[in-house]
């Protein structure tokens, strides 16, 4: 047996029975971590070897290809961290090659163990042997360590003092249940911790962070637990059972449940975000607790990046934690939790929808459905941001990088761009970037492809999203892509030409997108009609400014919305859209969430990205599907582009004066929530089947930060399967920006391979 770059050879011999076997379990019965992509035999003549044996591998090809996500604790380190006769009883950082810290402690290639946080721990005696015994299971395992040798924990009371002696997880937990807030050190950062039970201590947590309504995730011993607190089914089980230990976002149950965490935890929200432990540490602490689920949300105040280093952490979370629980075995590169959920499906126990794709998922390759020729750097998008390396049929994506606009998350994004080509042996031979000039990404590829003399693609933000469903599900054909998000940033300016005719010149900021192409090209087939976005990123945070702007555009009446809104407020925003001053033009389909939103009486300011369109889906799902409001589909009179048709409009007027009368006859709230999302699925349904029409096309991507949204994804989906249509929607990365990087690879891939072939010819 001998590793090479990303592949191991094995020779084995004995009976063709046997072999078979050994083949079959090669798969079966491989080891958690590992990923067979591909198993290829041939016949040699055997050599009557008897023993088992590794060879060293080649110099030039030993380094270790593939780096491996964070794992959580597996069960026989979990056996052995609660048995009292065992070396590593309560050891807080007992690992294996099945489990523990990988990327996230990982400083440079190849990965073994001195170019990790763990360099600095020399390992004992015991601990070397485990580590050179090729039959055990933490046979270089890089991060080993036990009492002896390993890391150390250390609680400090929030004055930086060491809170004094006795076991620190004991003294935590006690801190906790006497309703303090901990700052606990985890794989990727910090997590500020409290019980979630108390409502004092939520609330709290809430006014110190500077987070007033945005959710937190809880933590909770194991799937019993959850289960008593949410809904789960086999599919949410597995998710969360699973090694990479995601957030899954469950739908809360009532009754006595209820009491059990506080309302503070998820204001208003029918679902909780659950977790359960993934380190050592969690499982020790969890044991200390007992039944108590534990708010575990992110080491930060309000919307900062997470905090993963110990003087950071203690400096910037002093004003919020009470007692701190650290050690010394560093985090290298900052790695958030992972959050996803389960979306219905027509058949089956529904399929994961994920959120932000990081701790546990990271880096591991997505498989490319083309080959990208030579090594390309896809720098994602401005928010929610992910970088991704591409090679051959691998895409490399990275953890989450927060919002670039951050100055410590552009450094971190800076940093493990390099890191990870460092992990991955890739020089980029281009550069692939968002057309939105001032993306703090855009302009790292404008200033790398300069310094370095790379090439560089810039590539509009729906085709990526379109191009990033295609890529995950192997697609390389021409479809439609329904790209529906809400950000108010797009790559409009560059686009204007298309828009022009509406917009007298002016950009029209897109998101409510349907684009009929491929890796290769788009055209835009229809949209949402555009209207004023008054104060632009400040419609975003305030759902009123868009329902002022759906109103005057469909001819209603402000009445109810004055009633709520400070007259001088909706004079100046009235004012703003008469004179098209900050006004610019949007097609969004998450503004029209938000518009429906402020109509409908749900909520006129928000706290948080994307709150109001949010409480709209959770109104709706209380209810069964509705019939649906009118729209109309009109063809535009705006010039064609190049020889396809005028994009069609999708004209929301009908649907807003219907909403607005609905709001004025006190039709329940939810009752227009669900009657908007079954007309949202409808319209979907029904420009996809004009398309159809035109360009003969029966295969749809949804995607977009709009389809966050479990309700309207299952509903389009529905809507779409019963026109026959192939309906595609995100499984592995997520649908909001945080996939915009697989797209973009795609996309430079295609375009490589075209420009490969002109340079041959
Ligand atoms: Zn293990
Ligand atoms: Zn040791
Ligand atoms: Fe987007």
């Amino acid at each position: 047996m001998r590793n090479q770059v990303g592949s191991v050879q094995i020779e084995v011999e004995g009976p063709a029975a046997a072999l078979d076997q050994f083949l079959g379990e090669l798969q079966s019965e491989a080891p958690t971590l590992s990923r067979i992509e591909d198993v290829s035999w041939l016949p040699i003549p055997s050599l009557g070897e008897r023993k088992f044996q590794i060879k060293s591998s080649d110099g030039a090809a030993a380094a270790q290809v593939f780096v491996s996500p964070d794992a959580a604790t597996c069960p026989d380190c979990l056996a052995e961290l609660f048995d009292p006769s065992d070396r590593r009883y309560r050891h807080p950082f007992i690992n294996c090659t099945n489990c523990g810290p990988r990327l996230t402690v990982i400083q440079g290639a190849p990965y073994d163990r001195e170019r990790t946080t763990m360099g600095r721990f020399a390992m004992c005696a015991a601990c070397r042997a485990e580590y050179e015994d090729p039959a055990g299971r933490r046979f270089h395992a890089q991060p080993i360590a036990c009492r002896d040798c390993g890391p150390r924990l250390e609680l400090l009371r929030s004055d930086g003092q060491p809170a004094g002696p006795g076991d620190p997880i004991v003294q935590f937990a006690a801190a906790i249940l006497r309703g303090q807030i901990g700052a606990l050190k985890g794989v990727g950062g910090f997590h500020l911790v409290c019980n979630a039970a108390d409502q004092r201590a939520v609330g709290e947590l809430r006014r110190r962070k500077h987070r007033d309504e945005k959710p937190f995730a809880i933590m909770v011993r194991d799937v019993v637990a959850a289960a008593a607190l949410c809904e789960i089914g086999p599919a949410e089980r597995s998710l969360l059972e699973s090694w990479r230990r995601p957030i899954v976002l469950l739908r809360k149950r009532g009754g006595d449940a209820v009491a059990l965490v506080s309302e503070a935890v998820a204001p208003g929200n029918p679902s909780l975000g659950v977790v359960l432990p993934y380190t050592p540490l969690h499982h020790l602490l969890l044991a200390a607790v007992g039944e108590i689920p534990l708010v575990m949300t992110s080491g930060n105040r309000s919307d900062e990046p997470i905090a993963y280093l110990n003087a950071d952490a203690r400096e910037r979370l002093a004003g919020i934690a009470d007692i701190f629980l650290l050690h010394d075995r560093d985090i290298h590169v900052r790695c958030d939790d992972s959050v996803t959920r389960i979306v219905p499906q027509q058949a089956g126990a529904g399929q994961e929808l994920p959120l932000r794709r990081s701790r546990g998922y990271a880096p591991q390759p997505i498989r490319l459905p083309l080959d990208c020729p030579r090594p390309v750097l896809a720098v994602g998008g401005q928010f929610k941001g992910t970088f991704a390396l591409g090679r051959e049929r691998q895409a490399f994506i990275s953890h989450h990088m927060g919002d670039l606009d951050h100055l410590d998350a552009y450094r971190a994004f800076e940093r493990d761009i390099r890191l990870y080509e460092e992990l991955f042996e890739m020089r980029p031979a281009a550069i692939v970037h968002d057309l939105h000039p001032d993306y703090m990404s855009t302009q790292y590829a404008l200033r790398r492809a300069t310094d370095e003399g790379i090439r560089r693609l810039a590539v509009q933000h729906h085709h990526a999203h379109l191009a990033s469903c295609m890529a995950e599900h192997g697609l390389d054909e021409p479809m439609i892509g329904v790209t529906f998000d809400g950000t108010g940033f797009g790559p409009e300016e560059q686009m204007a030409g298309q828009t022009a005719g509406q917009s007298g010149g002016e950009p029209t900021i897109w998101g409510g997108e349907f684009l009929v192409g491929d890796y290769r090209g788009f055209h835009r087939a229809a949209h949402l009609r555009p209207v004023g976005m008054p104060g632009g990123d400040k419609a975003a945070r305030e759902p009123w400014r868009m329902a002022a702007s759906h109103l005057i555009d469909a001819g209603g009446d402000l009445s109810a919305l004055a009633a709520r809104i400070p007259a001088a407020e909706l004079r100046a925003v009235r004012s703003m859209l008469a004179r098209r001053f900050r006004t610019p033009l949007t097609s969004s389909a998450g503004r029209l969430f938000d518009a429906v939103a402020s109509i409908a009486g749900v909520r006129d300011r928000a706290s948080y990205e994307g709150q109001a369109a949010m409480q709209l889906e959770w109104l709706a799902s209380e209810l069964p599907a509705e019939s649906s409001y009118h729209f109309d589909i009109e063809a535009t009179a705006a010039s064609a582009t190049g020889n396809q048709p005028p994009p069609m409009v999708i004209d929301t007027r009908p649907l807003i004066r219907a909403v607005a009368d609905d709001a004025a006859r006190g039709v329940a709230a939810n009752r227009i929530a669900r009657q908007f999302h079954s007309t949202m699925a409808e319209v979907i349904g029904a420009v996809c089947e004009r398309i159809r029409g035109r360009a003969g096309l029966s295969a749809v991507a949804l995607s977009g930060g709009v389809f966050m949204n479990a309700l309207l994804t299952a509903e389009a989906e529905r809507r779409l399967s019963a026109a026959r249509f192939r309906v595609y929607r995100h499984r592995l990365v997520p649908p909001n920006d945080g996939g915009l990087c697989l797209g973009q690879i795609a996309i430079a891939a295609a375009a490589l391979a075209v420009a490969d072939g002109k340079s041959e010819e």
